[in-house]
């Protein structure tokens, strides 16, 4: 029988990590290792499928960047549209949920892309990249994971890029779509999945990153205790066409920072409400946000939001269409 087509395309992170000794979990180099070497390391995955392997960049995923973010969805849409099954990008884990919200949102194909990553570099002892890796290739390589948008899959649990984040500073079990719940579960290398995410994704999206040289500039403000106007004013001197406020509870925002809010509003630039709470959608709350055009992020988290304020800054720059979206995708 012949095996599904799959292709991995390394990004870096701690999967590719490399340490001094195989007791050290951090302070290691990120992105050291190739995509050949990751592969040597789990001779399985080519039981489960026809893995082909392309360096797409080596990055310690703290610095991740929409330039890559441009290639690698130009890149999936090339390979999806020819004859290859699934694809499987290995990530840091740190920015993984916005390279795969990114995805999500701009590969157009109901065949599956699959985001995996480890806690551990490859040097470590109980390194969990090795199972993660395969995990993510059967995954990959299952038409049950097709139409699903795309997935991300570590430490046997299956999440939608949509909904899950980064939940942990060191734990294996980090990844979690806190209140939404994981899609579903690998159990020996098969996916039993639970349930489908129901926003917007992939086949069905209107963003295109094709022929994009760069993204928006979008600039993500975190609300505090005695927040002011100092980060509003500096992102509206610096010319961001979109600021993201990760607001306290229901995206509630300091009075000096509303003021200034309010003021980059007035001057075009899209204003979006988060929460910093890390769970729950983010609802319309005073009237005084309506009247100042703020729009709702729902449950997207502060860096998904801004995800999707670059994309959708891409299409238009009515604040009314750009509140849709935030309840379509
Ligand atoms: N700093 C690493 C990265 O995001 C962490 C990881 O891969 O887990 O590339």
């Amino acid at each position: 029988m012949t095996k599904p087509r799959v292709a991995i395309l390394a990004t870096g992170g701690t999967i590719a990590g490399s340490a001094a000794s195989d007791t050290a979990t951090t302070g290691y180099k990120a992105g050291a290792l190739g995509v050949e070497a990751l592969l040597s390391g789990v001779p399985a995955v080519r039981k489960v499928a026809e893995v082909t392997g392309e360096q797409i960049a080596s990055l310690d995923s703290k610095d991740m960047d929409g330039a890559t973010w441009l290639k690698l969805a130009a890149r999936c849409n090339e390979l999806l549209a020819g004859d290859t099954d699934g694809i499987v990008i290995t990530h840091g884990t740190d920015t993984l949920e916005e390279t795969a919200y990114f995805l999500h949102l701009t590969v157009h194909s109901r065949k599956p892309v699959v985001l995996t990553g480890s806690m551990r570099p490859a040097t470590a002892l109980s390194a969990d990249g090795p199972m993660n890796l395969l995990n993510a290739v059967g995954l990959a390589a299952e038409p049950e994971a097709a139409g699903r948008g795309v997935l991300v899959c570590l430490n046997d649990q299956i999440d939608s890029a949509r909904h899950v984040t980064k939940a942990h500073t060191t734990a294996t079990s980090t990844f979690k779509s806190p209140g939404l719940g994981a899609l579903g579960y690998m159990n020996d290398g098969h996916p039993a999945f639970y349930s489908k995410v129901q926003r917007c994704h992939t086949y069905e999206s209107e963003f295109e990153a094709e022929g994009l040289q760069e993204l928006p500039y979008v600039k993500i403000i975190y609300g505090h205790a005695d927040d002011d106007a100092l980060f509003v004013d500096a992102a509206i001197a610096a010319g961001a066409r979109g600021i993201v406020y990760a607001g306290t509870g229901n995206g509630s925002i300091h009075r000096r920072a509303e003021a200034a809010l309010a003021r980059a509003s007035q001057a075009g630039i899209i204003v979006v409400r988060s929460s910093r709470t890390g769970c729950g959608a983010v609802l319309p709350g005073e009237q005084s946000y309506l009247d100042a055009h703020f729009l709702q992020g729902d449950t997207l988290n502060p860096q998904k939001c801004r995800v999707l304020l670059q994309l959708a800054l891409t299409r238009t720059r009515d604040p009314r269409a750009i509140q849709q979206m935030f309840y379509k995708y």
